[in-house]
Parts: structure tokens; sequence; C-alpha cells
């Protein structure tokens, strides 16, 4: 049986290189790939050879008589891609006409890992200081490393290094959490050296940087959340999903949140996979995360929690919801408890969308199935949050508008935030306040006069924040492409010393 991708999928694209027979899309140069909520495996076209398993780093690609209980809807959602269903046969028996990559054998060419002998001809060594350690410093460290004449130096504020794969993936999240082992390979290169316990701007200024290296690039990612303005917002009781995920994560700066999981009722605003995810850990059986690298203050809470419901709540219908189907099909076939009012959902059938239709499709199951007893997640759609009630100061519940014009009160003991992360300003570079973002030209930093000599910028305060782990290194790979040109035409100078022109070793 062909092979399968499943819910870890990282978007790093590397098994889309390792395929000999081009399988695997949407490919990094197809429009497809900056919106697709995973890539998919042709299974009329896999040859079975299972090279993508081993380039997949985070273990999301199995042979399809070798998945677990659970994942077997993703032999359909990777065929309905092609127009297939599991046979292989087209035809529309699953409900999915429109294919996203038609099948055309002709018009696909294989594409061999062919190493790139591209030269690097600068004159003498290359210092690169990259600041942050998370996905996107990771894999532009990669990138760089596989030029000999290059030496990275990482600047990491916290004790540990690689950012969101270890302080905002879910702990129950393992095989995504595994993405950890290919960054600690890329960290055991002699020429990349991480200083830990670092800040930029306390420890060492940006300018000192920017002196002590032939070019800088900002991997800091988008460390804050998105406010909610609503009143009520601020009190306690109210703690955004970001600040959550970094107390269950062990993160330091959360270390001390007050969280209060004594009232049986929890909100969680927004519907994105952060919501997904804290909604999940909140209703797990604490047994099941115990073997897992959560903290072991957020566990012995989790313990003792009083929790029984999760209302996930989401402003915009169903057809809107931003968690991905990989998400939300691990949730339900997960063995986690969910609910949903079948009112509350619109047919499948109104959107030409495939993903968003087989998300309909699976959240009409989850109405058709009984109420759960136990505590359990409910998504409620259409409800578009007004103001959080406050009583002695604390939060109590959430009002918001539904679709008839009504209003209703959800009851609440805490309240998550979870609308999506934010880039800061980062003082001496340019910021679009708007957009959170650093401006660049693919990844050259630039402000109103033009780029900003040697800086340059990837990962969420690049691009927003959006994507997965594996985004990270197409996004790395365009900046570090535009360093490379600058130095290779002579825009970035470099301290002078022999010339040479050195292979470029493979790619992986
Ligand atoms: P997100 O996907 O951008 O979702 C944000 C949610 O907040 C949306 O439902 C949005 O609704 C809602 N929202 C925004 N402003 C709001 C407001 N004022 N009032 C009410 N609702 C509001 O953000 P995220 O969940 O933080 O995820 C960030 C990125 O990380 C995403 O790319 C995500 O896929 C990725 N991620 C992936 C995983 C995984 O693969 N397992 C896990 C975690 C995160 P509207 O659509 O109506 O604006």
């Amino acid at each position: 049986m062909p092979h399968v991708v499943t819910q870890a999928c990282c978007g790093d694209a590397s098994c889309v290189y390792a395929c000999p027979v081009n399988c695997i899309h949407p490919t990094p140069d197809e429009p497809d790939f900056g919106i697709a909520e995973m890539l998919y495996i042709d299974p009329n076209t896999c040859v079975d050879c299972g090279a993508c398993v081993t380039a997949c780093p985070v273990g999301a690609i199995s042979a399809g008589h070798r998945l677990t209980e659970g994942q077997e809807r993703f032999i359909d959602i990777n065929a309905s891609m092609y127009g297939m269903t599991r046979s292989g046969a087209a035809g529309p028996d699953i409900g999915l006409t429109e294919a996203r990559f038609p099948v055309d054998r002709g018009r696909r060419l294989p594409l061999a890992p062919i190493a790139h002998p591209d030269a690097l001809d600068v004159d003498g060594a290359v210092s690169v200081g990259i600041v942050g350690s998370g996905p996107s410093a990771m894999y532009a460290a990669d990138d760089l490393l596989r030029y000999p004449q290059v030496s990275v130096t990482m600047y990491e504020r916290l004790d540990r290094p690689f950012g969101l794969s270890r302080f905002g993936v879910a702990p129950d999240h393992q095989s995504t959490r595994s993405v950890m082992r290919l960054f600690d390979d890329i960290a055991r290169n002699p020429r990349l050296e991480i200083r830990l316990n670092t800040e930029v701007g306390r420890d060492v200024t940006l300018d000192e940087l920017r002196r002590r290296h032939t070019a800088v690039i900002w991997a800091g990612g988008a460390p804050t959340d998105k406010p909610l303005p609503i009143d009520g917002a601020d009190a306690d009781g109210v703690t955004s999903a970001t600040s959550f995920v970094g107390w269950y994560n062990d993160h330091p700066d959360f270390a001390d949140l007050d969280v209060d999981l004594s009232g049986r009722e929890v909100v969680v605003i927004g519907t994105g996979n952060v919501a997904l995810d804290v909604a999940r850990i909140l209703v797990r059986d604490p047994d099941d995360l115990a073997d897992t690298s959560i903290s072991a203050t957020a566990l012995s809470a989790l313990r003792t929690s009083g929790v029984r419901r999760v209302t996930v709540l989401g402003r915009r219908g169903a057809e809107h919801a931003a968690f991905t189907l990989p998400e939300l099909v691990g949730l339900v076939d997960g063995g986690i408890p969910v609910t949903v009012d079948a009112q509350d959902l619109p047919s499948p059938g109104s959107t030409t969308d495939p993903t968003s239709r087989t998300k309909l499709e699976v959240l009409a199951e989850i109405a058709a199935r009984p109420v759960p007893t136990g505590p359990h997640i409910r998504f409620a759609f259409g409800r578009a949050p007004r103001e959080i009630t406050v009583v002695d100061g604390r939060a109590r519940g959430v009002v918001v508008d539904r679709p008839d014009g009504f209003q209703e009160l959800l009851d609440a003991g805490l309240v998550l935030t979870s609308i999506g992360y934010r880039g800061r300003p980062v003082p001496g570079l340019p910021f679009d306040a708007d957009r959170g973002v650093i401006p660049h030209d693919a990844g050259r930093v630039r402000d109103e006069s033009g780029p900003v000599p040697g800086m340059y910028v990837t990962g969420w305060i690049k691009r927003g924040p959006s994507g997965f782990i594996g985004t990270n290194k197409t996004d790395s790979g365009e900046t570090v492409a535009s360093l490379v040109d600058d130095l290779e035409s002579g825009r970035l100078p470099v301290r002078a010393s022999s010339r040479r022109s050195l292979l470029r070793v493979g790619r992986r």
C-alpha cells in the first residue's frame, strides 16, 4: 500500500526532495505550498520506496499498512488531494471531486535528490550571527553551514535552545517535538556556537553584533500574543493561550503563571491549532501526559483540576475554523471527547474547498455522537466575544453575540485568549506595527531608505505567525539565498583574505 502523510506533518518538504518519483505535493515551488495544511502523497505514483520516511524529521510518514489506530482517515485525506479514493480509482464517492493536484504523470518529472554544486565565491571567512535558536534560526544555520567557510554564532536569551519546538509544541505531540533531534544534529556542527542566556539588547547590543559578524539574521520570532480588545480582558482569570502553553512547557518566563483550574468551565477564544492544543491538554487524562515533557507544576495542577468542559469559541462559522484538518482528525480519532451542536454547522456541500469540506464532514460526525459525560471539548461557532464578565475582580464568563442577534453568557472560571501570536519591535530595526513584522525584501531587512546593510530576517518576525515548524525551512532558505547572493555580488563585504571558491555540499 502506498505511503501516507499523517498528522505530524511539519511541512519542511524534506520528503519532497527525497522522493524519487515526485509524488509529494505541494512542493515549495507550487502555488499551494504557502497555504497547504500538510503535504500529500499521490497514492498512484508512490513507489513505496520509503525514502520519504527516512527524510521526514518528525516521523509523519508511514506505509499505508503500518498506520496506527486513528490514522486511517489520512489514507483518504492524501488520496483526495489527487481526486482519488483509497482504492486509487478516480471518483466522487468520498465527495471530493476537485483535485488540488490533478494526476498528470506525463508532466511530472522525477525529482532525484541531486546535490547542487553551487559555489560560494567570497574573499575569506564569513561569520554570521543569528539572534534566536528556534526553528527558523536552526534551518538558517543548517543552510549556511553547508558552505565550509561559513561559521555561525547564535544568541539565545533562554537557558535552552530551539524556541517554539521546545516551548510551543504541545507535550503530547511527541512526533512534532522530535524535530529537536534534527536541530541537535545541526547544533553538533563545530562551526556553530550557541550562546545561551545571552539576550541581545541586555548582554550584547545589536550594533556590537553587526560589527562582530559579516551579517546578522534576526530570528527572534513573534514572542507575544495579540491583545483581545474587549471589556474584562485584563481581569484575573483571563490568560493568553501563549502564556498557558509556556506554563505547561516549562518556559522559565511562565513558571509562576496564575492558573486556576478549580472551575468546571473554561472558555478558549479562537479556533486555531493553539486553541486545540490548550483545550486538549485541559481535558486529557493527566496519566496520558505523565511520560511527556510537560512541566511538573502543570501536571500536578491538571491532576487536581475541576475542569469538565472547555468551550472553543469561534467568532465566525465552522467553515472558517482556523484549526487545520490534520489537527482536527488527530483530536477526534485520537480519542479526545469532543462535541459540537449540529445547528452550528453548515452543510459540507456549502464549500468547494476540499479541506474545508472534509473539516465540516468530520464536525458533522462529531455532532451525531452523544455528548460526552466526562471532561470534554465543545466547539461553539458563530459566537463573537463581546465582554468578559468580572465578579470581585475575577473572570466569571464570556458574553457573546450570536448570529441570530441574541446574546449568550458562557460560564468560565478561566478564559484563555488564543487569537494569535504577535511580533515585538526590535530596537534599532524597522517595524511594521500593523503586521507585527520586520519589513524585508526576500529576507533583507529594509527601511524607508532601502536595505539595511548586513541585516537579514527570518521566521515569524519576517512572515507573521503562520505555518508549521517546517515552513521555516523554505522561509530561511529564501533569507540565506539573499545573504549568499549579497556576499557573492560584493554587496556584503567580507573581511578580506584569500579568494576562494568552494563547493556547496549536498542538500538535506
Ligand atoms: P491562528 O491560526 O491565526 O488562529 C487565530 C484564531 O483567533 C482564529 O480563530 C481567529 O478568528 C481568532 N481571532 C483573532 N482575533 C480575534 C478576536 N479579536 N476575537 C475573537 N477571535 C479572534 O493562530 P494560532 O492558533 O495562534 O496559530 C498560529 C500558527 O501556529 C498557525 O499557523 C498554526 O497552524 C500554527 N500552529 C500549528 C500547530 C500544529 O501544527 N500542531 C500547533 C500550534 C500552532 P478569525 O479567523 O475569525 O480571525
